[in-house]
């Protein structure tokens, strides 16, 4: 363990400017691949940036104004896509990075989805359930016409899940009329399955980043059966992730959230771990495990590094830190790209984001073509076509890397833009 530790948690607001580091990737992925410079320009920002303010009564009678944010980024392959969060640090430049990413994402797996992403700047832990439904029944109501099931179709992101889903469309339904209430099931995904939503989605992320480690440890000829993992975050991803990947016989040696760190060299059981997420909030304080630092988490020898947390987790210090041989990003935007080239550097392989943790919105396809279709898909029949396309995309970027001697963000950026450059080419821009 280093004597000082360098490696401290930072707020978000001191961290690089996130929509800075998006185009910067983009940009790089725009080079390798000579983008056209029109196409370049019109994906440098958003279509839309909405924010909203809005009131909502607290339990206590007050009342409290919260800032809500939509960005749709582009929806030249299809209607605007992707998750909310609720975080007391959300930004309009964070919201629109993450949307940007939503684009590349949905054009990378082949969906017809473009991107969007939004959220609400307050902490969700600090509300009940009641405040939380009001706030997201408000919130749904503020957006207005500016999302719709063939228009723009949110998800769970940080800070959110299925009841959120659920609250969003219930409140949406019951503003467009008797006749179409049952018509715009789709205008969320995500839901709970009884509500309308994919049996599979829940798991979706967690379960197609585990399908990228199968065919990275298949083409390293790697055992996963005894291979060791650590993971940041024990959200819906990590904790989602880790359960699968013990399944494999893998052990989970090291794990932390915005409470702390722990470490068990054994092994920590990942379903304990999750009850006792569910009952205190926080991996802190498991008893199958010993409390670390930051500092030592990022030091732990483990085969496969996780970031399932929230972005631009890893910078140059964590990136020398790391003992592992792949990062496999469940986050959205977790490494500081200076970062990555201090990993790429010391041969630890990167799994990018738009790559690794697709499989949500792979299977919020799956989700919204299911109510278009008033239909219920069976488990295995999700988890086929998820794994299907998982490792689709994975070939096709490995090719592509292969093919241009780019490294995987290159690629995969290159693949999405490619694919969105051909489409502009083709219908031109109106008028
Ligand atoms: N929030 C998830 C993501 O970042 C899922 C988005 C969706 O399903 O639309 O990919």
């Amino acid at each position: 363990m280093s004597a000082a530790p360098k490696i401290v948690e930072t707020k978000l607001a001191e961290r690089a400017n996130l929509y800075e580091v998006a185009l910067r990737q983009t940009h790089k992925a725009a080079k390798a691949i000579n983008l056209s410079p029109e196409v370049a320009t019109i994906l440098s920002q958003p279509k839309n940036e909405i924010i909203t303010n809005f009131p909502v009564k607290m339990d206590d009678g007050s009342t409290r104004l919260f800032k809500g944010y939509r960005v749709q980024h582009n929806n030249i392959l299809g209607p605007y896509k992707g998750g909310l969060r609720y975080h007391e640090e959300a930004s309009l430049d964070e919201v629109k990075a993450l949307a940007s990413w939503m684009t590349y994402k949905c054009a990378l797996a082949e969906i017809p989805f473009g991107g969007a992403k939004g959220g609400i700047k307050f902490n969700p832990r600090l509300h009940s359930q009641s405040e939380l439904q009001r706030i997201t029944r408000r919130f749904t109501h503020a957006l207005g016409a500016n999302i719709g099931p063939e228009w723009d179709i949110p998800a769970p992101d940080v800070g959110t899940n299925a009841q959120t889903m659920v609250w969003l469309m219930d409140t949406y339904m019951n503003v467009v009329g008797m006749n179409d209430k049952n018509a715009v099931k789709h205008v969320v995904t995500g839901k709970t399955v009884t509500s309308g939503g994919s049996l599979g989605r829940e798991s979706a992320t967690g379960q197609g980043v585990v399908h990228c480690i199968i065919e990275w440890a298949r083409d390293q000829g790697f055992r996963l059966d005894g291979c060791t993992f650590s993971v940041q975050g024990f959200g819906n991803v990590g904790s989602h992730t880790a359960r699968i990947l013990s399944k494999l016989g893998a052990s989970l040696v090291a794990v932390g959230d915005y409470r702390g760190y722990i470490s068990n060299p054994e092994g920590i059981n990942a379903h304990k771990l999750l009850e006792h997420v569910q009952k205190t909030g926080s991996v802190a304080e498991y008893r199958g495990a010993k409390s670390i630092t930051r500092d030592d988490f990022f030091h732990v020898e483990a085969d496969v590094f996780v970031p399932a947390a929230l972005e631009l987790e890893i910078g140059v210090e964590e990136a020398k830190a790391l003992r592992c041989k792949l990062v496999v990003e469940g986050a959205n935007g977790p490494t500081l790209p200076e970062a990555e080239d201090v990993l790429l550097e010391r041969g630890i392989h990167v799994i990018p984001d738009i790559m690794a943790n697709s499989g949500g919105v792979v299977v919020s396809y799956y989700e919204w073509l299911q109510n278009k279709r008033s239909e219920q898909w069976e488990a295995e029949e999700v988890e086929d076509r998820l794994e299907r396309r998982m490792k689709r995309t994975y070939e096709q970027v490995k090719t592509f890397a292969e093919n241009r001697s780019v490294d995987w963000r290159v690629a995969s950026y290159g693949l999405a833009l490619e694919r969105i450059a051909r489409v502009y080419e083709e219908r031109g821009i109106f008028p």
